[in-house]
This record gives C-alpha cells, structure tokens and sequence, in this order.
C-alpha cells in the first residue's frame, strides 16, 4: 500500500486510525471488515449514510492486490477517488468518460501492482477484454456497491449487473462483498441469488434512522406550501427538493428563486459540466437548495443537507427511503417533508396504464405505488410503517407527524357512498364517466356550463354532498383511490368502479378516514 504503514501486515484497525483517521468502527463494520479480510464473501444491507464505503476500502488495504469497486455512479467515480487520493491511497478507475492516454496510464498502474482499489463501471466487466485484463492483475477483493441494481423487482434494475454472477466462476478465490441499502426481503433474496452469494456472511444493519423527521401533508398549493416550509423550517440549510418531471424542476427552481432562496435546477436534460457544477456547489458552498429529478444524490456524500423535501409522490416506498436518506447523514435533526394529493394518484396509476412494461411489470409498480400510498394514508406511526415495509418491527417513534400530531380518524362510508352511487349513475343511466372535478360539482351542487350541458342538475344525487368542501372532496377521493375501492381509467383520468366498490355500496364495509386539516398548524420543530 502507498501510505505509511507499520512493517508486517496492517490490521483493520491500523487502517482505519493511520489512513482514515476515524477512531473507531461503526456498528457492524468491524464484522464485515474481518469477513472479508479472512477471504469470505459478504452481504451488506446497511442504510445510506452507515458506511458502506469503509467496509471494503478497509480490506482493499489489508489484503494483497488491489480490491476492485464496482459502481453504476460513473458520474461520481471521480469525487470517490480525489477523497481516497488525498488521505494516501492509490485508487484509480475505468469508464467511459477517460481517453486513450489516462486509460493506459490507470491499466497500467493496476498491472504493475501499484493500485489499492480500482473502481469501475458495471459494463465494463461484461466484456471479456476486460475480465482477460483483470486476470493479468492481482486482485485483494470484487466491492459490488448499489447491489439493489441486480434486482429486477426493485427500482433501479441495471442488466449489466446480471453478469456480475459469473465472478466467482472465473475467480472463485477471490473475496466478494455485495452492498446496498435497499432491505427489503426480495430484494435481499434476489442479490444472494443473481450475484451467487450462498455461501456469503449476510449484515443487515437496521434502517432507523432517529434524527429524520417524516411529514407528509396534503398537497393544497405546493408551490406555496413548499415555500412555506422552506422559510419557516428549512432557512439558510443545505436541501435538496424532489420532483419527477425535468420541467416542475425547472419552475420550482425559479420559483424558489423569485422568493429569495437560493435554488439550482438538476435533471438528466442539462448539460454534463453545469451539473457537475451544481453539485460541487452544493457540496462546498453552504445552504443551497437543489431542485433535482431522481438523477440527483445517489451517492453524494454531503453530511449535512438538513432537509429533503419531495413535491410529488415517490413511485415505491424504497425511493421515497433512499432519497430521504440523503438528509441528516451527521445524525443531527432533520426533516423529510412530502406534499401529496389526488392529482398524484391519478397521474401515477396513469403512468402505469401506459407503461410499455408487460403485465407483471406493471403489476409490480402499481404494489409499489399501493405501498407507498398506504405510508402516506396511515393514521399510525410513519416510522413504523416505513420499518416494518423493510421487515423490521418497531414502537412508535415521537418524531414523525402522525406521532406529533395525531390525526383524527372520522367514518367516510356515507360520503363514499355518495360518491360512488353517482359514479354508479352516470354509468348506468347515461353511460357516461366523469373526473374528480365533475364529479365533485355534481355532489355539491354546483352548476357549471358542463353540469348544464348534461343535464346533471337531474341526476338523483345532485348536491347531497353539500356538507363536505370541495377540498375535503378531494380527500375522500383520494383516499379512496388509494384504498383501490376507486379507479382512475383511460387518457382522462376519469373514475370508475373496482372489485371492491360493491361492499361499500352494500353497506357491509366501512371506510375510516384521515380527517383533512384544511391546514393543520405545522408540526413543531425537529427534533433528535
Ligand atoms: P454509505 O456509503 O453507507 O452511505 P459512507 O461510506 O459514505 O456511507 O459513510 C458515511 C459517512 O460516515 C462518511 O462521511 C464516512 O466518512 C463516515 N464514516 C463511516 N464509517 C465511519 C467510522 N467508523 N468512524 C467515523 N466516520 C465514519
Ligand atoms: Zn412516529
């Protein structure tokens, strides 16, 4: 190894001390280190910001040759190496973004032995000119790092890393460490599987994470709630603010702007350098608010971003997991704020009507979509839920909204009735199938040049649905649709009946309801 170390063989823990710096190991990493050191195969299920890196940088520096990294975040390979390289280690990688020179300079390091750890992108090692390199090199260990990417069923599928299993056919020697920090049991199962794991020792470190505050409020104005929030709560802070079209990003941003915060825009549409700028400023300079698609934060390393606010609802529990994680890695207080609404519900079951998946794909996104609805419609702990979706049980925290401020439940049955008799209706009588709008007027009476024009003044259920507001309307049909006892339908959104409806309708099932703050006095402060 290139840095100063002591005669006979490092332990771990020299390592950790000389090179790193850190007094001592975290959690299960000392476990995992001597694992892998010892030559066997690992698992590691660890939440972002547990220290994943460290339990195979560890290794790489004990072990003879060179431990060999890889890595889907091309885009951050480069950030990974100058931190290695300026506390001593020789680290180096192959990818795409290197020209001819620098790339024979780095295969030529590694082939004199002169490399720690080498990172490189997964493609790259389902060739076979690649895999013939590596073999003409010594080899300390294979780091598989975002190992959730071999998982079909999870969110970030990458084909390249299918390939990742034939490893241990051609090095079966070598050690191999699978890390993630996706939990769930599937997804664990199909790492141990497709990487060809059997024999591996499996570290499944907990998810809590005690400092986050989890919100969700209803989305009412979002522009203006998140405003709001940032001013009150997140002023002067370090945060970085979700959303999944390019083009919200886009107007958020400027919004955010035009009231005096300091926002930059991220998405996957701008060009390479000016977000390769706006993540080193966001890194170095203090209290900047990113505006980004899901292409921001997978793997950045910034300690204290105090808040992640998400202004249109995750498409699975474990996205929404993952980049709330990317808030409070310093394990000070700090909040994970979500606004969601109707319109959310019926845009994202629209995706997935139209989504050129095959029909268990789209099976497989409308359970993540019902499971990440049934954590935002829970009048439980949101903590618990978000644990047990993982498999790990758990008290109520005391430090999530539900938990701060209990929601009142009230029996939506009557009010579902309504709705869906008029849904009935329509269909029935005149063939006809209307959005949450429409429908909404028609409820509560309220003539319109359309109500006019369909003559739906005369419809039975006209206007006995005057004792709710239009906002608490949407609330009913919101949760309904997330209780799938509704159903959005075609280009239009429209709603119609499901399987479930019928009980309801019959009266042999009731429907509780979380009570819709028209605006609920904002939770107090984060706490630890
Ligand atoms: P992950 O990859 O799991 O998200 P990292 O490996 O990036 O987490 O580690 C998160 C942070 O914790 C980093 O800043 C890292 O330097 C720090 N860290 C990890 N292990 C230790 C330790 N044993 N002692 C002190 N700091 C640590
Ligand atoms: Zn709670």
């Amino acid at each position: 190894s290139g840095v100063t170390l002591p005669e006979t063989a490092p332990t771990a823990l020299d390592v950790l001390h000389s090179v790193f710096g850190f007094e001592s190991f975290r959690g299960e990493q000392q476990a995992i280190v001597d694992q892998v050191i010892a030559g066997g195969d690992a698992v590691v299920l660890m939440p972002t910001g547990g220290g994943k890196s460290l339990c195979y940088q560890v290794p790489s520096l004990v072990r003879d040759g060179t431990g060999i990294v890889i890595s889907p975040l091309i885009a951050l390979m480069q950030d990974q190496v100058d931190a290695l390289l300026a506390v001593g280690v020789r680290a180096a990688f192959l990818n795409s973004t290197q020209d001819a020179v620098e790339r024979d300079r780095v295969e030529r390091a590694y082939l004199a032995g002169e490399l720690d750890l080498l990172y490189v992108a997964p493609e790259r090692l389902s060739s076979e000119s690649t895999k013939r390199f590596l073999a003409n090199g010594k080899i300390a260990l294979f780091a598989i790092d975002e190992a959730h990417c071999v998982s079909q069923w999870g969110h970030d599928f990458r084909p390249d890393y299918l390939a990742l299993g034939e490893l241990v056919e051609r090095w079966p020697n070598v050690p191999r460490i699978a890390l993630t920090a996706t939990a769930t049991d599937a997804t664990h199962r199909e790492i141990t599987d497709r990487l060809h794991l059997g024999n591996a020792a499996h570290f499944v470190a907990s998810f809590d994470r005690p400092n986050i505050q989890y919100r969700i409020v209803p989305k009412n104005e979002p522009r203006k709630q998140l405003v709001e929030f940032l001013t009150k709560e997140g002023a002067g802070q370090a945060g970085i603010v979700y959303a999944l079209s390019r083009n919200t990003v886009e107007k958020t941003a400027a919004h955010l702007q035009a009231n005096g915060i300091n926002a930059l825009p991220y998405h996957a549409g701008l060009d390479a350098s000016l977000r390769q700028r706006t993540q080193s400023r966001f890194l170095r300079e203090d209290g900047i608010v990113i505006v980004a698609t899901i292409a921001f934060g997978m793997g950045i390393d910034k300690p204290d971003v105090r808040f992640v606010a998400h202004i249109d609802l995750p498409k699975s529990v474990e996205g929404y997991y993952q980049e709330t994680g990317r808030a409070g890695r310093d394990g000070e207080p700090s909040v994970a704020w979500l606004t969601y609404g109707l319109q959310d519900v019926v845009q994202q079951r629209r995706m997935i009507d139209e989504s050129p998946g095959d029909l268990p794909h789209r099976r497989r996104m409308s359970a993540h979509l019902d499971a990440m609805l049934a954590l935002c419609e829970t009048v439980e702990c949101r903590r618990t839920n978000l644990l047990s979706y993982f498999g790990q049980p758990s008290e109520p925290c005391g430090n999530c909204d539900t938990c701060l401020d209990p929601p009142e439940v009230w029996d939506g049955t009557v009010p579902a009735q309504k709705l869906l008799s008029t849904v009935v209706r329509l269909k029935r009588e005149r063939n006809q199938e209307f959005g949450a709008g429409h429908l909404i007027d028609i409820l509560r009476g309220k003539t319109t040049p359309r109500t006019t024009q369909w003559k739906h003044e005369a419809l039975a259920t006209w206007g006995i649905g005057q004792d709710l507001s239009e906002q608490q309307w949407r609330g009913v049909i919101r949760q309904l649709l997330a209780k799938r006892l509704l159903a959005t339908r075609g280009e239009y959104g429209t709603l119609g009946l499901t399987e479930d409806s019928a009980s309801v309708l019959s009266g042999s099932r009731s429907v509780p309801m979380r009570t819709e703050p028209e605006r609920r006095s904002s939770v107090s402060k984060a706490r630890r």
